[in-house]
């Protein structure tokens, strides 16, 4: 039982961490009711708390809660003395506040300090489950008892949780700006067209389509390679031909060049090999 219950506690206790910026150690307040019923039945709350709520728990209490107890009379002598013992949380309230009103005024609207009110006070606890993100703790009999999530607490996450998904103030007044401008750029067609450049001044992603709008870069140049650069080798080619052309004799030079020069020396080594056979000497032997 006590491993469900610490089991129970602590996935209460995470709400209250991850909505409500609750740390360890837990600071817990209570007041006289719930010491004089600790009392009653001797429990040591600095341990059985702490184990209860399976976490680092700080214990305080009030002066107030102290001095009431003592007005009450000697049946609860015992319970102000112990309420003593615990670490006194500074309320700056005088003496004579009832204790009740001084756990109020320390939680507050909001619960800013992150505080968790011990109290058997049933008033005192349905006051407190009005202020949202306040874990209540009380006695049932011997046991600690950590309360439920109240209504209150739940809707205000919901409603935290539900703001943050939602469009801020400002940015609700920066789309409605630039819904405002679509809607200019669409009644006149004729500035559709510079609406690429000039239109929409917040709209980043405008000028980048125009860019793109052309054929794909590296699509073009690889063609343009392909084509400029042989068109260049056969101009270059032509000249060497020609040049080799009136070195040989042969006057007409074709565009292939690669295979011409080839063919030219083909040429001077025929034109060789008649010269040794046939007795004639031609011109352009003296390279062989
Ligand atoms: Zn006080």
């Amino acid at each position: 039982m006590k491993v469900k219950r610490q089991k129970t506690c602590r996935k209460l206790m995470q709400l209250y961490c991850s909505s409500y910026n609750f740390r360890e150690p837990y600071q817990l307040v209570m007041d006289g009711t719930f010491v004089n019923v600790a009392l009653r039945y001797r429990l040591d709350l600095r341990s059985l708390i702490p184990s209860t709520l399976a976490a680092q728990v700080k214990l305080f209490s009030t002066p107030c809660v102290a001095h009431e107890l003592r007005s009450m009379g000697k049946e609860y002598a015992a319970a102000a003395a112990a309420c003593k013992q615990f670490e006194q949380r500074r309320c700056g309230h005088r003496f004579g506040t009832k204790a009740s009103d001084c756990l109020k005024d320390l939680i507050g609207e909001t619960n800013e300090h992150h505080l968790m009110i011990a109290t058997q006070d049933k008033a005192l606890r349905t006051h407190m489950r009005a202020v949202p993100g306040t874990p209540l703790v009380y006695l049932s009999g011997s046991v600690v008892v950590l309360e439920p999530h109240s209504q209150e607490t739940l809707q205000h996450v919901q409603d935290t949780e539900r703001a943050k998904t939602q469009a801020s103030a400002v940015e609700k007044k920066m789309i409605e700006a630039v819904v405002r401008e679509m809607a200019n750029v669409n009644e006149t067609p004729a500035a559709a067209a510079g609406v690429e450049d000039t239109g929409l001044g917040g709209a980043g992603a405008m000028p980048k389509r125009k860019k793109v709008k052309g054929p794909n870069p590296l699509a073009v140049k690889k063609p343009k390679k392909e084509k400029e650069a042989p068109a260049k080798k056969v101009k270059r080619k032509l000249d060497e031909v020609e040049d080799t052309a009136e070195e040989l004799g042969s006057g007409e030079a074709d565009k292939k060049g690669g295979k011409k020069r080839k063919r030219a020396t083909k040429k001077r080594k025929l034109m060789a090999v008649a010269a040794t056979v046939g007795g004639t000497a031609p011109a352009g032997d003296e390279s062989d």
